[in-house]
């Protein structure tokens, strides 16, 4: 996902708005409806059902009709995939939009030729019934765009953001599988004993970034100052953000390219933040500030990472639940929170046999010895995906 500044003129703007007015009408139509479910009442209509209702809509609502179906599909096609992610459990419910607050429609197929640049400084986008709306040409913008999503902020500033699903990477074809564990030193622990590092979480910025927001608590409300450090704290973690996608997309394309089974934990938003791993006998040293730089991490670094993952290598991903990874001992089996010496060192109290913390949770993965009780669903796809503009149906 990139994002850039989008610059309709006044005519468009109108249009733009009507989009985020019709797709947030419909996006809430489908909140209202699946609040009114209640057990015993029957399945709610499924994506096709719905459209069938919208197009019923659109046949009585000259507002609606007047405006864009690919739009007002698509905020139904969101909806869906919302709720996808809140039955599998790794996102809230979908709730109301409100006006002025998530102003934003999504636009699927991508013509090839629908972003183009103008000049050094300027692209446009094809957006329907606003026509060709011009960007500002921050960076590149990928040639293989499938979707693109527009937004306007509180400020009244639209953007749009470009998104590319990744193509699936190819496996070895020799059945290996690996265990990767999101860690508390490292971003991540191969069950190979490999350790990778983000470099996004380097301490340097991450003190910069410290300092800046102590100094943005201190700027007087409303005073240049602050609209200063508060732009400096802004580029600061996009700058992070930045590195840690570019991070999140090569580890995943390698880990994909290396392994035919990639075993992850299974992430619920419950569980995320595990306290910096220490057991609650037990906590680990300096939880708090690690506790600090593992949200970061998890909040954006992991969860794409295991998205990217699950792009790249679909059906190959398989998730473990996390329970026990971390306390039992990946060569004997033994459980007990006392193996866990330190933040850094496992070492069984049963068998002795000691390793890299991260790495001995990452081979119980593995492993898999924590499947869950369901089974440990095999991630077959659209569940856990980003909407997926190739397998919509034409609007
Ligand atoms: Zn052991």
């Amino acid at each position: 996902m990139s994002r850039y500044r989008l610059r309709p003129t006044a005519a468009q703007e109108t249009v733009l708005l009507g989009h985020c007015a019709q797709a947030r009408y419909v996006w809430n139509l489908c909140v209202e409806q699946e609040s009114h479910w209640r057990p015993g009442r029957g399945p709610m209509p499924g994506f096709s059902g719905r459209c069938r209702q919208l197009s019923e809509a659109r046949a009585e609502n000259p507002w609606l009709a007047e405006g864009s179906v690919i739009v007002q599909q698509q905020a139904v096609r969101d909806h869906d995939q919302a709720m996808k992610y809140f039955f599998a459990g790794t996102h809230r419910r979908p709730s109301w939009r409100k006006s002025g607050r998530d102003e934003g429609f999504r636009i699927v197929h991508v013509k090839p030729g629908h972003v183009r640049r103008l000049n050094r400084n300027t692209g446009e986008v094809w957006v329907p019934k606003a026509g060709w709306v011009r960007f500002r040409w921050s960076r590149p913008v990928r040639q293989d765009v499938k979707s693109f999503r527009v937004t306007m902020d509180r400020a009244g500033r639209w953007h749009v953001a470009f998104a590319v699903v990744p193509e699936p990477v190819e496996g070895p074809g020799t059945g290996a599988a690996v265990g990767v564990d999101r860690g508390v030193a490292v971003s991540a622990a191969l069950s190979t004993g490999e350790l990778l590092h983000c470099p996004s979480v380097a301490a340097p910025q991450q003190r910069r970034l410290r300092r800046l927001e102590r100094k943005l608590a201190r700027a007087a409300r409303g005073s240049e100052r602050r609209r200063r450090v508060r732009r400096a704290v802004a580029r600061l973690k996009a700058r992070s953000a930045d590195i840690r996608k570019d991070w999140c997309e090569k580890t995943s394309t390698d880990i994909a390219g290396r392994f035919d089974l990639i075993r992850v934990e299974d992430l619920k938003i419950g569980n995320m933040t595990r306290s910096a791993r220490g057991s609650t006998g037990q906590p680990g040293r300096n939880v708090r500030q690690k506790a600090g730089l593992n949200r970061e991490i998890m909040r954006s670094g992991w969860g794409l990472l295991v998205r990217r993952l699950t792009d790249k290598a679909p059906g190959r991903v398989e998730k473990v639940s996390p329970a026990y990874t971390s306390r039992r001992c990946s060569a004997c089996g033994h459980i007990a929170a006392g193996s866990r010496e330190s933040q850094a060192l496992f070492r069984c109290v049963a068998c002795g046999y000691a390793c890299n913390a991260d790495v001995n949770a990452a081979r119980n993965i593995a492993a898999g010895h924590a499947v869950t009780a369901r089974g440990g669903f095999r991630d077959a796809g659209p569940a856990n995906r980003e909407p997926q503009p190739v397998l919509l149906p034409s609007a």
